[in-house]
């Protein structure tokens, strides 16, 4: 690493804005590794990206939301994780990526500029990754082939952060499409965009500000709890080798014994279920159905795999008891993070009052309620 002397010099020569968006997922949460289908949307909040060409040979990363800044020279790109680089491993990963796949690499300034919360489950860390990729492939000229470039990002999380997240949310900051939710089975990387037309209402989203401190533990139980239904019914010959636990249905699941694992079970299979009838109510422009199937999603998240909690259950239960909201539920990993909620536009301003005092009483903690669209992923913005 150099001096940062020379950071911001004006040894400019082009100048282009680009956007990477956050997501939000709307249904289908822990199935993604057993087999299920996702269904996120692309939000306005995100990350704005400014790329300046340099004369030197320099490349220099900037962020507004933090100090950190850092210049090194392309000929010499970090090649593994260094926590002295703090948030600039995140497009130095990428960066090092793209090198190694052969791109041209030559000296810019690199600036980002976010409305995004950090580490709130609203994917900050796909926005920037997949923002970097896809704005210096642009910039060199190169086709852009975005679910690729999810894939390669994904890469970058989990070898260069050492992170180990699954395709969804790289994948939807890549992919989405304005007005249109992702219907994406996570395995085969098969994808539709499902209308998602809101007329007279909004989602909300509903940040907790609670720390996500339980989830990486939770995280693993819950996947090999999972794995454990997986053996148990391949064993019962219920399902065959190569199937996954969303293959099951209803019935087979009771002849698992082990009451915990079964409840593990009956989440994963009733949610990749409700998966198919938000997708299909969602064609069909009804949108209370889409809520019902909402709250039933938070109720399995909260009582069959227990991955809710206080804060997350005060905001999707309350909201589902406002007038005018059609449903709500935790979004993400859980413990923390943000639920999510369709709430018809009149009423956002007494729903965003109630909800908010009444998650101050209950937790003692201030939440944030963004009112989010559906928008393109990853793009231009001049
Ligand atoms: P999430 O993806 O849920 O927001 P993560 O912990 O996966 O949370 O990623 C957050 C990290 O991503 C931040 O700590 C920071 O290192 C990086 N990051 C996200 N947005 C920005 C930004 N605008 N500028 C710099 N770094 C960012
Ligand atoms: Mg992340």
């Amino acid at each position: 690493m150099m001096s940062l002397d020379n950071i911001k010099s004006d040894n400019i020569e082009s100048d282009t804005h680009y956007f990477g968006s956050g997501r939000v997922n709307l249904i289908g949460e822990h199935i993604d590794y057993n087999g299920g289908l996702v269904m996120p949307i692309a939000i306005n909040l995100g990350i704005k990206g400014q790329y300046k060409e340099r004369k030197d040979n320099n490349i220099c990363l900037y962020s507004s939301s933090h100090q950190k800044q850092i210049i090194f020279s392309a000929d010499n790109i970090p090649s593994q994780y260094d926590p002295e680089n703090d948030w600039c491993n995140y497009p130095i990963g990428v960066i090092h990526a793209l090198y190694n796949d052969g791109l041209k690499i030559n000296g810019f300034d690199l600036s980002f500029d976010s409305n995004l919360p950090e580490g709130s489950g609203l994917s900050s860390s796909a926005a920037i990754e997949v923002l970097t990729a896809y704005i210096l492939l642009h910039q060199a000229g190169n086709p852009i082939h975005l679910p690729a470039l999810a894939v390669l990002c994904q890469k970058v999380e989990n070898e260069f952060i050492g992170v180990k997240c699954g395709i969804m949310d790289q994948f939807a900051v890549a992919n989405c499409k304005k007005d249109h939710a992702l219907l994406l089975n996570c395995n085969t990387l098969k994808y539709e965009h499902v209308p998602f037309e809101l007329d007279d209402y909004s989602l909300l989203v509903m940040n907790s500000k609670k720390p996500r401190s339980l989830i990486k533990s939770a995280y693993n139980e819950r996947k090999a709890e999972s794995e454990e239904a997986l053996r148990i019914l391949i064993e019962a010959r219920k399902l065959n080798q190569g199937q996954y636990l969303v293959d099951a249905d209803m019935a087979d699941i009771s002849i698992i014994t082990d009451p915990t694992i079964r409840k593990r079970a009956r989440h994963v299979v009733s949610e990749n279920i409700r998966v198919r009838h938000a997708a299909t109510a969602l064609r069909m422009g009804d949108l209370h159905t889409f809520g019902r199937l909402m709250n039933a999603s938070h109720q399995s998240l909260k009582e069959d795999y227990e991955v809710s909690g206080l804060e997350l259950d005060t905001l999707a239960e309350t909201a589902q008891n406002i007038i005018g909201c059609l449903g709500a539920r935790m979004t993400g990993a859980g413990f923390g993070g943000c639920a999510i909620a369709l709430v018809q536009k009149k009423s956002i301003e007494s729903f965003s009052k109630i909800l908010s005092h009444r998650y101050l009483t209950v937790t003692g903690l201030n939440c944030e309620i963004y009112e989010c669209q559906a928008e393109d992923g990853v793009r231009i913005i001049n």
